[in-house]
């Protein structure tokens, strides 16, 4: 699994897997007080089962007499696509407002799309979601609708790109909040994973360092939200590699939990 994200591996050549095994359950450690409860056997026998996205880690179905979902989708791209709310409107290409699948049970959110993503009209297009999905493969997890993948919803906490890829302000991240907000109510994850600090100051309203944010579970609109490094500080700080696997983990269990209660 490490190897698929790019960690260098050692030990005795016929001890280090060239394929990905399947996940294993974080320590207990790991856990949010919330989560403590789960014994760490049962956690990995679940840990397992939503991996393979045989649980209720499937994408959900309306039930009858359920608003229009795909006209309120809809409506909000096209108010995204058309949005002058803050400065960066005036430097994007088009809005990048989503990937993936609307109905499913994680939501991944960056900080602005990049400069590739702006020119496809598409989240994480570039090489930092190449890795991205190299790390969502490991636990069977996808963009696409692949077969054995779980699908995954991604955004942004920006939908324009900054320019000069700057960072996005304080009063950029207030305006697109309602974005953002809006795409939680209906995606109805069941976990939010935030890359990056600036993700995790526009979900949990605290502008401070990953490393503070990280290994605990938050909360944005009643919805666990698990903080963690950027795909691109992960390319400049492979290092740092590790600590993500831990927070992927982290959220894995929390959909799990989540999916048993
Ligand atoms: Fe509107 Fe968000 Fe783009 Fe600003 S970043 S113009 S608020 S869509």
């Amino acid at each position: 699994m490490l190897e698929a994200m790019g960690i260098r591996l050692w030990g005795p050549a016929d001890e280090v897997a060239t394929e990905p095994k399947p996940p294993v359950a974080p320590p207990a450690s790991k856990l949010s007080a919330g989560n403590r409860g789960a014994s760490a056997s049962r956690a990995g026998v679940d840990f397992a089962r939503t991996a393979r996205g045989d649980s209720p880690a499937s994408p959900r179905s309306a039930g009858a007499g359920a608003p229009d979902v795909p006209a309120a989708w809809q409506a909000l791209a096209d108010e995204a696509a058309s949005c002058t709310r803050c400065a960066l409107c005036a430097g994007r290409t088009r809005a990048v407002f989503d990937t993936g699948h609307r109905q499913a049970d994680w939501m991944i959110v960056g900080d602005a799309p990049e400069a590739d993503d702006d020119r496809a009209a598409e989240p994480f297009a570039g090489r930092t979601g190449r890795l991205l999905d190299n790390m969502l493969a490991v636990l069977r997890l996808g963009r696409s609708a692949a077969p054995r993948l779980t699908p995954v919803y991604l955004t942004h906490a920006v939908k324009c790109h900054p320019p000069g890829s700057r960072g996005p302000e304080d009063g950029e991240l207030a305006a697109c909040e309602t974005f953002l907000r809006r795409q939680v109510e209906l995606v109805q994850p069941r976990v939010i994973l935030a890359l990056g600090r600036v993700a995790a100051q526009a979900l949990l309203g605290r502008a401070e360092p990953i490393g503070r944010l990280r290994g605990q579970v938050h909360r944005y609109a009643g919805v666990p939200v698990v903080a963690t490094h950027h795909p691109l500080f992960l390319l400049r700080q492979p290092e740092a590699k590790a600590e993500a696997w831990d927070d992927l983990c982290l959220a894995l269990e929390t959909v799990t939990v989540s999916s048993d209660t």
